[in-house]
Formats: C-alpha cells, structure tokens, sequence
C-alpha cells in the first residue's frame, strides 16, 4: 500500500470536489480511500506535503510516429500548401522503420507521462510494406516498459493515389488485410478487464482516403469484437465527401453505422450546428486538438457549441507533425486559450476553465469508454500526478486547483506520475529505468533512418 499524506489538494474530479489537507490511500492498481488523517500501518508514506493531486490526464488522439518530425521549419504549414505539405512529409513517413516506430512511441509516450498523462490512445495509420506486421505489437511492448495504460488504435489507408487519395500507395493497405490485423491485434491483446492496461481500437485513417467497404467491415468487426472506432472527421474533407459521395462526412459516417456511443472522432473543426446535434444525438465523442487549430490556421472548433449540444468532448495532443508539443498539459491550457480567441463570435459562452480540465480526464475516459479512470476516488484505478505548488510558478494561483492547468497552464515536468498504482515518474526520473540511455537509442534510430 501506498499512502499520500498531507496533500495541499487532492482533486477528486475537474469540476467535483477539491479536498484541501487530506490523504489518499493505493492499495495494488487501485485507490482505497481518500480523505483526512487517514493511518494505515505498514503503507509506504510519500509525504504529499505542498503538494497538489489530480486524476491522470487521458489522452485521445496522437501519431505517435511523427514524433521523428517535430521541429522542422520547413515543414511548417504556413509555407506550404497542403499538398506541399503531404508531398514533403509523406516519403519520409514512408521511410520509417519497425525501430522507429518503436522508439518514436517510446519518447512520445515518456513526454505524455512526465506531464501527468496516464493514458493514451494513439491513431497508427502508418504501416509502410517494409516496416514488417509488428508495428503496433512494438506500441504494446514500449507502452509496457513505461507504465502507461495504452489504447492502440489500429489506423490504415486503402483507397489508391489513383482515385483520389493523398497518401502514398507504399502506405497502402487492402480492406482484407487492414481488417485481418485489427482482429489479429484484438485477439492478442484487448483486454476488457477493470484497470485494463491495453485495449484495442479499430481506426481507418479518414473517409477520403480509404474505400467506402473499408468502413463499413471496420464497423462490422468493432461491433463483432466489442471495441471502439475511432477516425479523423471534419478537418475541410467534407466538400470532398460531398462531391465524391453526396454527402458530408459526418453524414456519411453515420449512413454506415461509424457512430455512436462506442465512437469517437478527432478534431471536427469544420462541423455545421446540425452535424454537432448529430454527433450529441448519436453519441459520439470527439477528440478535440486545440494545437493543430493553430498550426494549420483551421476554423477554430465550436466547443462551446459541443458542449451546449451535450456532444461528449475529450482533449489530444494529435501528432507532432501538426503539434510539435507532444504534452496533453499544455493542450488543455492551450483548449482553453483557443475558445477565449473565439468567444466573441459564439452563440454559447465559454465553457469555464474547470471544463478543459475535465475533457483531458472524465471526457477522455468516456470517448475511450472506460469508467475505471479519470477520477479520483475509492475503487477507481489509482492513475494520478502530482504537482509541488512549493514554487515561485503557484504563488498566487493556488486558491483554484482547478483552474490551474487550464487557465495558468503548467509547463514543467510534473513531479510524480502514478499508473495503476505504481509511480512511473518521480524526482526527475523514469524509476527503474535509464532515461538518458533511452533518448540516446532513440535519436540513434533516429538519425540512421531519416538523415
Ligand atoms: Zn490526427
């Protein structure tokens, strides 16, 4: 057992109750009691003394393999056009290989964890032919060496350069075989068991770049095997959609069945007032990315308008080629800041700052549908960081625990990341591990594949 002793705040929820001076008590994956001078003889103490406690963030949506792009000027989307964008970053996506993929989700996931993500799905859709089938098993294993409660979502790409598509057909899959390796990595490694460690989830790309038959078999395995589905929507395809299938994305996700509760989309900037009351009506969730707003200069997404409507909103990084900030963190300071830009404009008002904080927990274990994670409170899975407000950052913003993250926004590592009941990150290491050896075999594989 492990004991939290006189934490400055413990946050039981984003927008529930704020414990001020009170304990928290882990026995084995799972927290046992929270509150005031709890005594447990024998529990290892870590004196949680200035401290503030938070529920793990859940992380909904990255490419963990673009990690290997971050800080490319060139690539930089205000120089380029889409098109240049996808004819500069694509050949060297392709050239990734079964290392890289490995040690790209290895520092994508250790980034997360340093800033308090406990548990993250990520979008692979990236499977060039030489990169070999083990691809995401590779996930799996760097996600076990970490710590980290890890959704794989099983992306691909079907539909041919030929007949409209932006990725390269050395990328490309069959519908056969995208199928046959989301039942493969289903069987081998869902787990739908309480504080489940590794799930699976079933995520072509996007409606563009895959056949129509694509989506409709991933909607009849997911329904088959009880998983999740998951895709890109709303990123300015749908003109596309509409001109190619005469009807918008959302519409037409919907016809085939891609919807509902066991559902979420990522991003969903360019979304009409209908296409929101579809999307609460259904069910589905979304996994909003406020970083890419930025980059890309998109319409910037209607949250306020999603949550008025009740559509179910989570927070994600995305991938580094159109973030190079991989921490969820920063993301849900910047969520905020990014409605603020906008609010002028809105038929809604801004959701509180409170409200961001709770996308990133309870919204992002909703979309993943997991009701073991996201809050902190007896019988939950023990999943939570810690902040030391001892410092010159907190004075004067400790009085709302809440609103810290959204509305300061908290750059620095955190100091203590728990997973399941075992602390993965404390005192400025990964326990266990050796942080500089692993960065240095990353940037090695890094500069032998792509320099
Ligand atoms: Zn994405």
């Amino acid at each position: 057992m492990i004991l939290f002793r006189n934490a400055a705040a413990i946050v039981t929820s984003a927008t529930g109750a704020v414990l001020r001076d009170a304990d928290l008590l882990v026995e084995g994956p799972e927290i046992r009691a929270i509150g005031p001078g709890l005594e447990t003889p024998g529990a290892e103490v870590i004196d949680a003394t200035g401290w503030f406690l938070y529920p793990g963030l859940v992380n909904t949506h990255h490419h963990f393999f673009q990690t290997f792009v971050r800080n490319r000027v060139d690539l930089d989307w205000t120089r380029l056009s889409v098109i240049q964008w996808l004819d500069t970053i694509y050949p060297i996506f392709a050239r990734l290989t079964e290392e890289c993929f490995y040690h790209s989700s290895l520092t994508a996931m250790a980034e997360l964890i340093k800033h308090g993500c406990t548990t993250a799905f990520d979008h692979q859709y990236n499977f060039p032919r030489h990169a070999g089938t083990r691809i995401v098993d590779r996930q799996f294993e760097a996600a076990a060496k970490l710590g980290l409660r890890f959704h794989a979502g099983r992306g691909g790409n079907t539909l041919p350069k030929s007949e409209g598509s932006t990725i390269p057909d050395e990328m490309r899959e069959s519908t056969d075989e995208f199928i046959a390796d989301c039942a493969r990595l289903i069987d081998s490694y869902h787990d739908t068991s309480r504080f489940s460690m590794r799930q699976v989830v079933v995520a072509p790309c996007q409606p563009v770049n895959s056949y129509r038959e694509t989506f409709i078999e991933s909607v009849r395995l997911a329904r088959d095997k009880g998983v999740f589905l998951h895709t890109h929507v709303g990123e300015g395809e749908s003109p596309v959609m509409a001109a190619r299938h005469g009807l918008r994305t959302v519409d037409y996700l919907e016809e085939i069945g891609f919807a509902g509760p066991d559902t979420f989309y990522a991003h969903c900037w360019e979304l009409t007032p209908g296409e929101i009351r579809a999307l609460a009506a259904s069910g589905t969730g979304v996994a909003h990315c406020p970083e890419p707003v930025y980059l890309v200069g998109a319409e910037i997404t209607d949250i306020p308008a999603m949550v008025a409507e009740g559509v179910r909103v989570s927070l994600g990084v995305d991938g580094t080629a159109s973030n190079d900030n991989g921490s969820l963190m920063h993301c849900v300071h910047s969520a905020y800041m990014l409605q603020c830009l906008a609010a002028k404009s809105r038929a809604h008002p801004v959701p509180v700052p409170a409200e961001f904080l709770r996308m990133a927990t309870e919204g992002g274990a909703s979309c993943l549908g997991r009701a073991d994670i996201g809050r902190l409170a007896p019988g939950m899975a023990a999943d939570l960081f810690a902040i030391d407000t001892r410092r010159m950052d907190y004075v004067g913003t400790r009085h709302d625990p809440q609103s810290l993250i959204p509305k300061v926004g908290v750059g620095m590592a955190v100091d203590l990341t728990m997973i399941n009941g075992r602390v993965v990150w404390a005192k400025g290491e990964f326990p266990g591990l050796d942080e500089a050896q692993m960065a240095a075999e990353a940037e090695a594989v890094l500069n032998a594949t792509l320099t």
